[in-house]
């Protein structure tokens, strides 16, 4: 249920509306905006109706949230969209992000370098893999935490904060000391435990969606990290699977618009993995700009032809800057007046 407040109610009586959710067992997920506060009260529908909030003293209406997805819903926060302060960088609203980096963290080298030129070149964030989910398990599985030793330098270097993969919730300490953004991976994206393991820490997540998942499922994986209580969910669009066997994977841009109308959360896009192949990166990350995205999460790499993981589809660190100042005219284009580096 949302519990929508009058424009001049007061702090005591949403804090008697909330208390009165939390006596029935619901949780109470207030959320502040410009000119109303409504609070989602999740937990039995039944006992929550049964509480009488609409005679409460200060609340409007109470509305039920007819979609599965309930702290995600655009319907909670209507008008507004959420933005999350990552070290003073921020994603979604007005504001335009870049996410770069290699797909793996190979050795101090490739990543310092990769560093400092994503960083020149306009990058929001630093991007790049200690815990790497691969197809073989012959394959390289990354560095671990010498992994993370080295992003924790690369930050340290640039000051961009790092977005990093957690696939297994054992290891979620040594990740939270040096991610800023939890990457929870395209493969994991229905591992619930790891979910909410990763909402109880209140670290900023970005959630890749599914190689096969629907919208609802990817909205209903947020569900997971906003129940615990942590707000700072980022969506990825990474390219699904279709029929088509031409490129790696199909890249959803209908999913930008449409979880604009079903989401407050931002909206980031990859277009490195569904691309595959470095020629299609720019021409997929401009259209995904232009079609609304809030960011762009893409593998750059100083030397991609001797890569370990994913060196066909990485752009090479020398072309980053230009591109970053296309795809962030294209961003421009769908309204966004806030760059880290325009
Ligand atoms: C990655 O970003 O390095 C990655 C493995 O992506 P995905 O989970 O989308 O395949
Ligand atoms: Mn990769």
């Amino acid at each position: 249920m949302m519990i929508v407040m009058k424009p001049t109610a007061t702090e005591e009586q949403v804090a008697a509306v909330i208390a009165r959710i939390e006596s029935c067992g619901a949780r109470a997920h207030p959320s502040r905006g410009e000119e109303v506060t409504v609070i989602g009260a999740i937990g039995d529908r039944e006992h929550v109706a049964r509480l009488g909030l609409e005679g409460h003293d200060g609340v409007e209406q109470v509305v039920p949230i007819l979609k599965p997805f309930k702290l995600s819903s655009a319907q909670l926060k209507p008008g507004d969209r959420t933005v999350i302060e990552i070290e003073g960088r921020r994603v979604g609203g007005e504001h335009f992000s870049l996410i770069a980096g290699p797909c793996t963290v190979e050795s101090r080298d490739q990543t310092l370098t990769a560093a400092r030129l994503v960083s020149a070149g306009g990058a929001s964030l630093f991007r790049g893999g200690a815990y790497k989910p691969r197809s073989s398990p012959y394959s390289f599985q990354g560095l671990g935490q010498e992994g993370l030793r080295l992003l924790a330098e690369a930050k340290a270097e640039t000051g961009l904060p790092i977005v990093t993969e957690l696939m297994d919730a054992r290891d979620v300490e040594p990740v939270l000391e040096v991610a800023d953004v939890i990457q929870v991976g395209a493969r994991n994206m229905q591992n619930y435990s790891l979910l909410s393991e990763i909402g109880r820490s209140g670290c900023p997540v970005l959630i890749k969606r599914g190689l096969s998942s629907t919208l609802e499922e990817l909205l209903m994986a947020a569900e997971y990290v906003l129940k615990e209580g942590n707000e700072s969910v980022m969506l990825c669009e990474r390219g699904i699977r279709t029929f088509e066997t031409a490129y790696r994977f199909t890249l959803d841009l209908t999913a930008i618009p449409v979880l604009k109308e079903l989401t407050h959360l931002p909206i980031v896009v990859d277009p490195s993995h569904a691309a595959g192949r470095r020629a299609l990166v720019e021409p997929l990350s401009l259209a995904a700009a232009a079609a609304g995205a809030d960011g762009i999460i893409v593998e750059v790499h100083p030397d991609p032809d001797n890569a370990i993981c994913d060196g066909p589809q990485q752009l090479r660190t020398e072309d980053f800057a230009g591109y970053a100042a296309r795809v962030q005219a294209a961003a421009a284009v769908a309204g966004k007046t806030s760059f880290v580096a325009a």
